[in-house]
C-alpha cells in the first residue's frame, strides 16, 4: 500500500505525467461541455473550463494549466462558439467579450494557483523541517496550553512515554504525583510569565530519571497563551556526577585516614595539599600548612637535611630516604619516599611525597636490640657465676683456715681479711647473677605480703639500726603466680637500695594491695610499693639505673640489683616505674610495680618507666 502510494507520488512529479495529467483533464471538460451542449447551445461556451483551469492551476502547477488554458481555448472555439469548426471567435462582440473573460481568468487562475502552490510547498517544508528538527532533538519538546492539555510533543515524549500525548494533561498520561510536580512547574511559569528552570523527575522502567527543564511561556499566533517545554534527561550525568563525587569523597578519605603523612609540593616548594597524619607529624593544623612553602613549615634545621634530594626530585628522580627530622614542633624519625609529580603532557610540576614517621618503630627496635643484649649478658653472667661458684667456696674456705692459722703477724692478718672481705664481694655479684637466669620449675601462687613481711624481718636489725620508721600496708593474701625466691630477691634488693639510700631518721613505707594500672584503668592486678625518703636519684643517673654494674655505691654496690630485678619482672610480667625526687629536704624515691592480672608470664621484657620529679 505504502508502496503504491510513493509510486503515485513519484509518478505525480515527473512532467509527462503533469502534462498529460492537464490535456486529459482538458478533454474531459470539453467533453462534458459536448455532453452539456443540447442544453446550452452557443451560451457559455468556457463553462467547462473554469474549475478545470483552477483544480489545475492549484494542484499540478503552472505549465499544464497554462497549457488547459491553451487547449481549452482552441477546443472551445473550434467546437463550442459560432461559427463552429473554425478558430474564428471575434466576429461577434459578446463571444469576444467571453473569450477575453477567459482568457483574463485563465491567466489569474495560472498564476494564483501557482502562487498558493508555491506557498503550501513552502509552508509544508517548513513544518516538515521543524518537525524533524524536533523530533530529533534528544530531550523531550513540548507545547501545552494553559488548562495544561499538550499540544504538541516530540517523538522523544512519544517514544519515551505515550504515543498520544495530543489533547491529553499530565495527569491523564504520568503518575499523579508526577503529575503533580509538572503541573506545578507549568503553573508557576504562567504565574511569572518568564522562562523558568527546573529539575524534574520520571519513574520510568529502568528507574527513576531525573531531567533538566526549561519551561517558558509562549503566545500562539491567534494570542493564544501556551506553556512551551524543553526537558533532558540528565540521569546518566548526574549518576556519573554521583560516582565521581563518592569515588573522590572514598578517595578523600583514605587520604584522611592514612597512618602515612601524604602532601603534594610545587616547583616552587609550596604545599599544595597534605593529609592530617602530615599535618599532626608537623605540629601544625593542616590550614597552617597547604600553601605555605616548605622550608617555612619544617623549620631551617630540617630544611638542611632535606633541601639536597629537592634537584633530584625535579630533576625526575624518585628518592627514598631515612632522616631524624627537627620538626619545630619535636624531633621526628622518618622514612620519605619522594615522586616527582607530572601533569598532563609529563612536564615535572613538582613532587609528592610519602612521610611515615618511624620514630616508635626505632625506639621499639633499639628497645629489643638492648633487651636482646641483656638477655645474652644475663645468660653468660649465669653461667660464669655457676662456674666461679665452686672455686670461690673453696677460696673462701680456705681463707677462713687461713685466718686460724697461728703463725701469722699483724700484716699478713691484715691481708687476709682484705682479701676476704673482696671474695665476699664477688660472691655478692655472682649470687645475684646466678638468679638472672634459671630455667625448670613451675610457678606457684606467691603471696607477696607475706614475702614483704619475711623480707622486713631479715632486714629488721639494719632498720633499726639506721633508725628509719617503717610504716606498712599489706593487703594479707594479695598474691601473684610466681617463684617465690626471685620475688623474694625483687623485694629484698627494692627494700636495701632504699635502706641504703635513706638517712638516719628517714621513713619508709611498704605496701601490697590489689590495685588497677595506672595505665590502663580496666587493668585490674596487684601492685607492690616502696617509697623512701632518701637521697633520690638524679635525672642523669635515673636513665641508668636498670643498667648492669651501674652504681653509686662504689663500696658495697654491685650494680645488679636493679638489672636483676627487672630481669625478673620480666619473666613474672610486671611493670616498674620509678618516680624519684632528689632536692632536699622532700628528696625521695618511689618504685612501684604492678602484676596484671592474667599477666603472661616468662616472656617479655618488664615494662619499665621512671622519672624524676624536681
Ligand atoms: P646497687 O644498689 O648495687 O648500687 P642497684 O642496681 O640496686 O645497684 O641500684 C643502682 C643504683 O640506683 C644505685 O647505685 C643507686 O644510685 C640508685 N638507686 C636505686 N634505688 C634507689 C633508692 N631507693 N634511692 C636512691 N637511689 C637508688
Ligand atoms: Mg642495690
Amino acid at each position: 500500500m505504502s508502496a503504491s502510494i510513493s509510486r503515485w507520488a513519484q509518478l505525480s512529479k515527473t512532467l509527462l505525467f503533469r502534462y498529460g495529467l492537464a490535456i486529459l483533464v482538458t478533454a474531459v471538460a470539453l467533453l462534458l461541455r459536448e455532453i452539456l451542449d443540447p442544453y446550452l447551445g452557443n451560451y457559455t461556451p468556457f463553462i467547462t473550463m473554469f474549475p478545470t483551469v483552477a483544480l489545475l492551476a492549484a494542484y499540478v502547477g503552472l505549465g499544464p494549466s497554462a497549457l488547459s488554458v491553451l487547449l481549452g481555448l482552441f477546443g472551445v472555439t473550434y467546437w463550442f462558439i459560432q461559427p463552429r469548426h473554425s478558430f474564428v471567435f471575434w466576429h461577434r462582440p459578446s463571444v469576444l467579450i467571453a473569450t477575453v473573460v477567459y482568457l483574463i481568468f485563465g491567466a489569474v487562475m495560472v498564476l494564483g494557483g501557482e502562487w498558493s502552490r508555491r506557498s503550501r510547498l513552502k509552508l509544508r517544508r517548513t513544518r516538515v523541517l521543524f518537525e524533524t528538527f524536533l523530533d530529533n532533538s534528544p530531550g523531550a519538546e513540548y507545547l501545552k496550553d494553559e488548562s495544561g492539555t499538550y499540544v504538541y510533543a516530540n517523538k522523544t515524549n512519544k517514544t519515551r512515554f505515550t504515543s498520544d500525548f495530543i489533547g491529553k494533561t499530565d495527569f491523564d498520561i504520568f503518575p499523579q504525583a508526577i503529575a503533580q510536580q509538572f503541573r506545578d512547574n507549568d503553573l508557576a511559569v504562567l504565574r511569572d510569565n518568564r522562562p523558568r528552570e527546573f529539575t524534574e523527575t520520571t519513574d520510568e522502567s529502568d528507574g527513576v530519571h531525573t531531567w533538566l527543564t526549561v519551561k517558558f511561556p509562549v503566545i500562539d499566533a491567534d494570542g493564544k497563551k501556551l506553556i512551551g517545554g524543553k526537558s533532558i534527561d540528565i540521569t546518566e550525568k548526574q549518576r556519573a556526577e554521583d560516582a565521581l563525587r563518592t569515588a573522590s569523597a572514598q578517595f578523600r578519605r583514605f587520604l584522611e585516614t592514612a597512618p602515612v603523612g601524604l602532601v603534594r609540593f610545587n616547583r616552587d616548594m609550596l604545599y599544595l595539599d597534605a593529609n592530617p597524619a602530615y599535618a599532626e607529624m608537623v605540629g601544625l593544623p593542616l590550614e597552617q600548612v597547604i600553601g605555605r612553602p616548605l622550608q617555612e613549615v619544617i623549620g631551617a634545621e630540617a630544611w638542611q637535611k632535606i633541601s639536597p634530594h629537592i634537584d633530584r626530585v625535579l630533576r625526575g628522580e624518585r628518592v627514598e630516604y631515612e632522616a631524624i627530622l627537627p620538626y619545630p614542633f619535636g624531633s621526628r624519625h622518618v622514612h620519605v619516599v619522594w615522586t616527582p609529580d607530572l601533569d598532563g603532557s609529563n612536564h615535572i610540576v613538582g613532587w609528592i611525597a610519602s612521610v611515615m614517621d618511624v620514630t616508635e618503630a626505632k625506639r621499639a627496635e633499639e628497645h629489643l636490640h638492648k633487651v636482646e643484649k641483656l638477655a645474652a649478658a644475663g645468660q653468660l653472667a649465669a653461667s660464669l657465676a655457676h662456674e666461679i661458684n665452686n672455686p670461690l667456696s673453696s677460696v673462701i674456705n680456705a681463707l677462713y683456715l687461713l685466718k686460724r692459722h697461728s703463725a701469722m703477724d699483724e700484716h699478713a692478718t691484715y691481708l687476709v681479711n682484705t682479701a676476704g672481705s673482696e671474695l665476699e664481694r664477688v660472691a655478692r655479684i655472682v649470687k645475684q647473677s646466678l638468679s638472672y637466669y634459671r630455667e625448670g620449675s613451675t610457678q606457684q601462687p606467691v603471696d607477696l605480703a607475706m614475702l614483704m613481711e619475711d623480707s622486713l624481718q631479715v632486714f629488721s636489725e639494719k632498720i633499726r639500726h639506721a633508725g628509719i620508721e617503717i610504716t606498712k600496708k599489706l593487703t594479707p593474701g594479695t598474691s601473684i603466680l610466681g617463684f617465690a625466691d626471685e620475688l623474694r630477691q625483687v623485694i629484698d634488693n627494692l627494700l636495701l637500695n632504699a635502706i641504703e639510700a635513706t638517712p638516719d631518721g628517714g621513713r619508709l613505707i611498704v605496701c601490697v594491695r590489689s590495685s588497677l594500672d595506672w595505665a590502663n584503668l580496666t587493668q585490674l592486678g596487684v601492685r607492690l610499693t616502696i617509697a623512701d625518703t632518701g637521697v633520690g636519684i638524679p635525672r642523669e643517673s635515673m636513665a641508668r639505673v636498670f643498667e648492669p654494674f651501674f652504681t653509686t655505691k662504689p663500696e658495697k654496690g654491685t650494680g645488679l640489683g636493679l638489672w636483676v630485678v627487672r630481669g625478673i619482672l620480666a619473666k613474672h610480667g610486671g611493670k616498674i616505674r620509678i618516680r624519684s625526687s632528689w632536692h632536699k629536704p622532700k628528696s625521695g624515691t618511689i618504685i612501684s610495680i604492678l602484676w596484671p592480672s592474667q599477666a603472661s608470664t616468662s616472656q617479655g621484657d618488664a615494662l619499665s618507666r621512671s622519672e624524676t620529679a624536681n
